[in-house]
């Protein structure tokens, strides 16, 4: 028996705020569609917030995320749900949640490119986002990091995705360095995204397509986590 699975819209269409889809299975106040344009929690991104509305009323979606068996399925927790399987629902996603992520997100790759050590964690929300380097000493100051991001960020440079072959996953992941934000194990064409001449990396998230569209960033913070670790905190200097 093939399992059931939720075609991910945010990959194809990360510009598309609304969407039409159906609904393929409901538990309790969790609801799956057969598509979304709902970005699952994953890779330090956090899930999208939005609407679901159907003949009955509309719903909203207060987290989103993937089944913990089935990585192609994904959840919608809803705040009241009398749905059915089949039914037809109309959705739309909180778009400045998301489009702040996305910026971020792409400018956490930038980050990445300053710095020659493995990552260790994401996270991003509210503007904000962090990476952890797996790194004993820091050569670069928050004033040169911050100076050398917005650098980048101005010089409007495009960022693109291919498509690899999920059977060729372990031969990818030996050839880049960063993996903070793994694709999920699903039977879908792996991302990759490239920070053309910059960054180039296999990653799940939500991206913006030229860094022209990342707001100006402040280097906020360097911390100290144990002995080997850095996290360096950036947010967008509004
Ligand atoms: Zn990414």
């Amino acid at each position: 028996m093939s399992e059931i699975a939720t075609t991910s819209l945010f990959d194809q269409e990360p510009y598309e705020r609304t969407f039409r889809a159906s609904i393929i299975e409901v538990k309790e106040d969790l609801i799956a569609l057969d598509r979304t344009l709902f970005y699952p929690a994953g890779g330090g991104q956090p899930g999208d917030s939005g609407e679901l509305r159907t003949k009955q009323g509309s719903m909203r979606v207060v987290e989103t995320f993937r089944d913990a068996v089935n990585r192609s399925l994904i959840w919608h927790r809803v705040d009241n749900s009398s749905e059915t399987v089949g039914d037809a629902v109309d959705g739309a996603i909180d778009w400045e949640p998301r489009y702040s992520n996305m910026r971020m997100h792409t400018c956490l790759h930038l980050l990445c490119s300053l710095i020659s050590a493995p990552v260790t964690g994401c996270g991003m929300g509210g503007e904000k986002g962090r990476l952890d380097f797996d790194l004993p000493e820091m050569d670069l100051t928050k004033d040169e990091i911050t100076r050398r991001l917005n650098e980048l960020i101005t010089s409007q440079i495009e960022v693109t995705t291919s498509l690899i072959a999920p059977q060729r996953r372990a031969e990818l992941l030996g050839l880049v360095r960063n993996r903070y934000a793994l694709p999920p194990e699903t039977s879908d064409a792996i991302k990759v995204i490239h920070v053309n001449g910059v960054d180039v990396q296999p990653c799940g998230g939500t991206h913006v397509a030229n860094t022209a569209e990342i707001p100006r960033v402040v280097c906020e913070k360097i911390e100290k986590k144990g002995r080997q670790n850095r996290r360096i905190v950036l947010r967008f200097d509004n």
